[in-house]
């Protein structure tokens, strides 16, 4: 298997039908970019930059951020990255610095909620990496948006930053994208706004997930009653294909879930053309991409979503449905 999967690194995913899927890398050390030319990946869509502030000792000073993502870019070359900024609190912790006790931490003070409500943080993040990304393509998105408002507040920050970094004869990115994580289900009723106002959307299905079933994604004993194969989910997928497609937006998936090849077929089958996933997934997914005709999944998925009646899992008639083909 894995030697089959190493000979296709170079064979570009397309379906059978012609369809592109660009297939990219989810990482968040500089470690992991090494596997970018082992997969044969397109890019990373998605680079947690947290991880790099949870190992470090101390919160690293703006010159040492910059310094940091610096690495990032050089690393990756001319293939495409997508950053994300700060997604701390809930289960990730800066030992450094102090948090607040919560009932639900999950659901508390993380992610773009400190970066709006501490922006100091957030602007030294983006200073730098709008300074270590001078000359070349930056696109960076936010996690955990739940309005169209905290989007519009963090752009606004960006462009603040632009505006610093031009006054004192800094560089600037050749161009910058901001986008948007689709992660909180609020986001699914506000989805032409946002992908009105965004360059790019990412699903992150880890945490929409969690929120959309009120399942805690770290908990055993719940994991199993559901599944983002049902109706419920596919049909928010969906939509949110459906509305980024109708504003031209371009819409990923870096959760998880694009990781796995059955999965991953039904987003393909849903309208998502590019999916970020751990390097290990790259080669399953290729190949299940490369075996595909994404119109007769895409029909096969609009039939049994019109017709399920109790919002079942799809997932046995997807696996018959691939075996099938
Ligand atoms: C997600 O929530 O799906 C996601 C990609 O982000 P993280 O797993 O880092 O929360
Ligand atoms: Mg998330």
């Amino acid at each position: 298997r894995q030697e089959q999967y190493r000979a296709l690194r170079d064979v570009p995913a397309v379906t059978r039908d012609g369809i592109a899927v660009g297939l990219q890398l989810n990482a968040g050390l500089i470690v992991d970019l090494s596997h970018l030319t082992e997969t044969g990946a397109e890019g990373v869509g998605l680079f947690r930059t947290e991880l790099q502030f949870m190992v470090a000792e101390r919160m690293p000073t703006a010159a040492e951020q910059q310094i940091l993502y610096e690495a990032v870019f050089e690393a990756v070359g001319d293939l495409p990255v997508t950053i994300r900024t700060l997604d701390i609190g809930g289960d990730k912790v800066l030992p450094y610095m102090k948090s607040l006790e919560e009932e639900n931490p999950a659901l508390g003070w993380r992610a773009i909620r400190i970066g709006l409500d501490r922006p100091g943080l957030l602007r030294m993040q983006l200073r730098a990496l709008l300074k270590a990304a001078r000359g070349r393509p930056l696109k960076i998105m936010f996690p955990m948006v739940a309005t169209v408002e905290e989007f519009v507040q963090a752009k606004r920050i960006v462009e603040r930053e632009k505006a610093h970094l031009t006054r004192h004869g800094h560089p600037l990115p050749a161009d910058c994208r901001l986008g948007v994580m689709v992660e909180v289900p609020s986001l699914l009723f506000q989805i032409d706004e946002i992908a009105a106002e965004a360059d790019f959307l990412s699903v992150g299905s880890n945490d929409l997930m969690q929120f959309l079933f009120a399942v805690d994604r770290e908990n055993r004993q719940v994991a199993n009653r559901f599944d983002p194969l049902s109706a419920a989910a596919l049909r928010a997928f969906r939509l949110i294909a459906d509305r980024a497609q109708a504003a031209g937006t371009p819409a990923t998936v870096c959760g998880e879930i694009g990781g796995r090849p059955l999965e991953a077929m039904a987003l393909i089958g849903l309208g998502f053309r590019a999916l970020s996933m751990s390097p290990a997934s790259i080669g399953p997914v290729k190949a299940m991409v490369l075996g595909i005709d994404a119109g007769a999944v895409s029909a096969f998925l609009e039939q049994e979503l019109a017709r399920t009646r109790d919002g079942a899992s799809l997932r046995p008639a997807l696996a018959a449905f691939a075996e099938r083909h």
